[in-house]
């Protein structure tokens, strides 16, 4: 039995578009995994078909993304909001405070969450401006006695991103990268922990990667209960309980595509020329569209944008939604309009968008 064929290509922030040719090879091998005669959802994950399946998995996205051989990667349960709360209570020594670069909401979320549990401090903050730029980190004023600082390298509410990756903190350096892990080339060297949700570049909601220094991992109270230990996880191959063996499966299948695409560059490539195309149609009207965050920070991955009035960007919605172009509504938080151009994104996507920016940009609002 087919289901529907797909009529529409999704621009969403969360949920993103995925390559019809990883969902061909996802349902072609879900109710049978190779010569197991099992059904991917019945492979036990102590089996050793799981765990050669998990190293494949683990051992291709080392490579893709470049991970130096001192790290653990470890794949975690949940959306990259659990390791918000993770992050401060494995890298934090009692005594000792975090410091946080505050450049959106999932920025503000991550350092609240440090609050709840000790100490935390803002290092920058571009909230004063909205959140459309991004602090250079000439200006950071870090403290060389915290445990860790805190960024987010791409912020997907706002709009913009860290451009170039700062060397030479006096501090471990770690990131939430979870909108663009793979969607740009990253220097994971330069950072002690890089942690990604999976359901924007990597594929399936509800599953985070975290690439750990593993002299790091030493440093977790030793009363804190197993499951919130990183080391723990670590040592047990993220298997110390019953890990979500699907989703891994999932992840695994849009890393085999994206190696079979060229890999982190053709990404990388793809981003870029992606970003272009829509901003170039954007920048065509400025009559009609407005971009709020700062040109020389702006993210290629997320493209937030608005037309001159709320009744207007309603009208925008409709007429993208007629071509079949869908999930374009800004976040909750900033409304406006958002283009999420993922890994999984085709080029051709960004030309449709573009094509409707021009048309539209010739009649707003009907
Ligand atoms: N960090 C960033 C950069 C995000 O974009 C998001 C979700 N959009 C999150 C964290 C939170 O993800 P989740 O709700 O899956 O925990």
């Amino acid at each position: 039995m087919r289901g529907p064929e797909r009529r529409l290509l999704t621009f969403s922030a969360g949920a993103p578009h995925w390559p019809d040719e990883v969902l061909a090879a996802a349902a072609a091998e879900l109710p049978g995994f190779r010569e197991t005669g099992l059904a991917v959802p019945e492979l036990g994950h102590r089996s050793p078909e799981w765990a050669a399946l998990q190293e494949e998995i683990e051992g291709r996205f080392r490579r893709l993304a470049g991970v130096p051989a001192d790290r653990e990667v470890l794949l975690l349960p949940g959306g990259p909001t659990w390791q918000f709360a993770l992050l401060p209570l494995n890298l934090r020594p009692p005594g000792m405070g975090a410091d946080y670069v505050l450049t959106g909401h999932w920025a503000r979320k991550a350092f609240d969450a440090a609050r709840a549990t000790g100490a935390a401090r803002v290092a920058a903050s571009g909230e004063a401006e909205g959140f459309t730029r991004v602090p250079a980190p000439a200006t950071w004023d870090v403290d060389p006695a915290a445990a860790y600082l805190h960024v987010t390298t791409n912020n997907t509410v706002h709009g913009t991103w860290l451009r170039e990756i700062p060397a030479g903190l006096p501090v471990p350096l770690v990131a939430d990268a979870t909108s663009d892990l793979l969607a740009r080339r990253l220097p994971l060297e330069r950072f002690a922990v890089v942690y990604a949700g999976a359901q924007k570049n990597l594929g399936p909601t509800g599953l985070t990667v975290v690439v750990a220094r593993r002299d790091l991992l030493d440093r977790a109270p030793g009363g804190l209960p197993p499951i919130l230990r990183w080391r723990d996880h670590a040592a047990a191959r993220s298997r110390l309980n019953t890990p979500p063996t699907v989703l891994a499966w999932l992840l695994g299948k849009m890393l085999e595509w994206i190696e079979a695409e060229g890999g982190l560059d053709e990404m990388d490539r793809r981003t870029r020329e992606r970003g272009r195309i829509v901003y170039e149609a954007l920048e065509a009207h400025p009559d009609v569209y407005r971009l709020p965050a700062a040109r020389e920070d702006r993210s290629w991955v997320n493209v937030v944008f608005r037309t001159r009035d709320e009744a207007t960007d309603r009208a925008f919605l409709a007429a993208a939604r007629a071509r079949g172009l869908v999930g374009l509504e800004g976040h909750r938080v900033v409304g406006g309009l958002r283009a999420s151009m993922y890994t999984g994104m085709p080029v051709e996507g960004a030309r449709r968008l573009a094509a409707l920016l021009h048309e539209f940009a010739e009649h707003p609002g009907g």
